[in-house]
């Protein structure tokens, strides 16, 4: 692909591989299949606003440390940025861009008014205390501060982070304005504010769509298998509706290491497993399993809900599921992306796969916005709702344009966001 487009960085990271290379050579096929010009290329292609920021903290001990955060706002044609914020030892700059120019097209994508963003700070949270994590998120906070608000770019939990987190950085902004404004992140604990059926709203839209996948694949969910890499808050949820649907959840994982029942694992007795000691593993009720041969496991659906680039050329082949659910975000390689195509495994993508999480944190900043407050089955109906018609859209584009469920997915996005950007005119 050519690189010209790109910003110095980001060309860079597109030559070699990881995340960003991945999201640029994803927006690249998508601008080809609409013939759009290299101006406009360029201007999708790069990220409107980046901010990065130290984060002096003192430590329980006395000491301080200098910690590293970003912000990256993608694009703003559709509306405010939005996007989640990651503790993880692994993030840096080309991770953010990418994260957040896959929420600008996921959030175009669902229709929901955003556009997309990203943050991160680089830190192994299990190795802070909880007041030195406070310190950290206050930080952080005041630091972007002049970049967020309800209007401009709308925070919410991700990896390493979660509603504890949103609820400090809602405190920060709102002590710092004067006033109290819920509506500045998504995700927040409902006592301050958040939605109903936000915390299991990702994983239950994984599962609307996991379920739906199959239907199309012609498999029931009483007698399918599945197997759910990770087993955080999107891979535990996801495998507790998956079991409530009837699937057998017949293996998981988590950074420790996996576990395997054939026939099914209780779910339920395995979160409380996970509860009291950290890991899925020495689950009783299970046999220790390789990790590494989870991704390989004879099984009707595959859902890796861990972090990017697990699936790539060295592993790809491996792959017998017939279908696999994106419940991560960037969790396959274009390399990986190619041969699953070739073995005719389907793929439905991240930005369709895993968009219940902001679709819920929409109905919270418009409940937030509004001050009032929708039930559990309003939030539940209306998730589920937009998930299938994005479904739906996604197979009638693909079927159309005889794309792949990613290409098509990015295609309908990029087009949205593209046409919003051209019908609000470049200023000056
Ligand atoms: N971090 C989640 C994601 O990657 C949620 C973002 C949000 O709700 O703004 O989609």
């Amino acid at each position: 692909m050519t690189t010209d487009v790109l910003a110095p960085a980001a060309a860079e990271a597109a030559e070699g591989t990881g995340p960003l290379a991945d999201a640029q050579a994803q927006l690249s096929a998508a601008v080809a299949a609409l013939g759009y010009e290299t101006g406009l290329h360029r201007l999708l292609a790069r990220p409107r606003r980046e901010m990065t920021v130290s984060i002096p903290l003192r430590r329980d001990d006395g000491s301080v440390e200098v910690l590293t955060g970003h912000r990256v706002q993608h694009n703003f044609s559709r509306g405010p940025a939005k996007g989640g914020l990651r503790y993880s030892p692994a993030v840096d700059l080309d991770e953010v861009r990418a994260l957040a120019m896959w929420m600008t097209w996921k959030c175009a994508l669902l229709d929901v008014p955003y556009g997309g963003a990203k943050g991160g700070i680089t830190i192994d949270p299990r190795n802070y205390s909880r007041g030195e994590l406070e310190r950290v998120t206050r930080r952080y906070t005041s630091e972007i501060l002049p970049i967020i608000g309800p209007e401009r770019d709308i925070p919410a939990p991700d990896i390493g982070t979660d509603e504890q987190t949103m609820a400090w950085m809602m405190d920060t902004y709102s002590v710092s304005v004067g006033y109290t404004v819920p509506g500045v992140v998504t995700g927040k604990p409902v006592s301050v504010g958040g939605s109903l059926g936000r915390s299991s709203a990702t994983s239950q839209g994984v599962v609307h769509i996991a379920l739906a996948a199959l239907a199309h694949r012609g498999i029931a969910p009483a007698g399918a298998t599945a197997a759910v890499q990770g087993f955080g808050k999107v891979g535990a949820g996801a495998a507790q509706f998956l079991a409530e649907a009837g699937v057998e959840v017949v293996a998981v994982s988590d950074q420790y290491g996996a576990v395997h029942r054939t026939g099914g694992l209780d779910v339920t007795a395995l979160q409380r497993h996970v509860a009291a000691t950290g890991s899925v593993v020495g689950f009783g009720g299970a046999d220790p399993f390789p990790a590494e041969r989870l991704l390989g496991l004879d099984v009707h659906l595959l859902v890796p809900a861990a972090v990017e680039g697990v699936l790539h050329a060295g592993n790809a082949a491996e792959v017998t599921a017939e279908v696999v659910v994106e419940g991560a975000n960037g969790p396959t390689t274009g390399a990986a992306d190619e041969i699953l195509a070739a073995n005719g495994v389907l793929v439905v993508p991240d930005i369709l796969a895993n968009a219940g999480g902001v679709i819920v944190s929409y109905f919270e900043w418009v409940q937030s916005n509004q001050a009032y407050w929708w039930s559990a089955a309003e939030v539940d109906a209306r998730l589920e709702a937009r998930m299938l018609a994005a479904w739906e859209k996604v197979l009638a584009v693909a079927a159309e344009r005889g794309l792949s469920l990613r290409e098509a997915a990015t295609v309908t996005a990029v087009q949205r966001v593209a046409d919003a950007h051209l019908t609000r005119g470049l200023y000056p």
